[in-house]
């Protein structure tokens, strides 16, 4: 079995002081890791039924679009503000100082789809929860949240409480 940490490089203070960055462009980089990452990634969900893969800008982008060509699923790009060329749906969410915002497509998601949401690092839980938020609002029925790495500190998955969150590369509680 490939250890896929191994493959997760630790960039201190990047992009700001305290901030240990998970750099994941050597697992990418690496056919063998890569393609194991994706398979742990979708295991979960093996069965389940999905209709939609969203992936969260920008590094959810890399692993959401191969898992919905896995799933035989759409994909839909979930985006900072003003990316997006469409109407759109927005969900705000807090950061530690201010808010952000994730950005859909209206017309992305359809009422009754099953989507599986897609990151690539569950921190603080921020961002997956306005994603969340977000497609449950388009009416979408959220099937899943798949995420790469999970910052176990960080304590993310208390505001995910009804979302089936898998995550294969875990550091610290929880
Ligand atoms: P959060 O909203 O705190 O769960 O943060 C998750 C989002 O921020 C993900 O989209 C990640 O890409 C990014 N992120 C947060 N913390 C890190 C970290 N330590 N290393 C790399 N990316 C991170």
């Amino acid at each position: 079995m490939i250890d896929l940490a191994t493959f997760i490089r630790d960039v201190p203070d990047f992009p700001e002081p305290g901030i240990i960055f998970k750099d994941i462009t050597p697992l990418l980089a690496d056919s063998e890791a890569f393609t194991a990452a994706l398979g742990a990634m979708a295991a979960p969900f093996d069965g389940v039924e999905v209709d939609v893969v969203v992936g969260i800008e920008a590094r959810g982008f890399i692993f959401a679009a191969p898992l919905a060509q896995r799933f035989g699923a759409g994909f839909v790009p979930v985006r900072k503000p003003g990316k997006l060329p469409w109407q759109v749906n927005g969900h705000e969410y807090s950061l530690e100082y201010g808010t952000d915002r994730l950005e859909a497509h209206s017309d992305a998601i359809h009422p009754g789809d099953k989507v599986l949401v897609v990151d690539d690092v569950l921190a603080t839980g921020g961002t997956g929860a306005a994603a969340v938020a977000l497609v449950r609002e388009l009416g979408g029925e959220v099937a899943g949240f798949s995420v790469l790495i999970e910052l176990g500190f960080l304590g993310g998955r208390s505001k995910l409480p009804e979302v089936d969150v898998h995550t294969v590369v875990h550091y610290g509680a929880d």
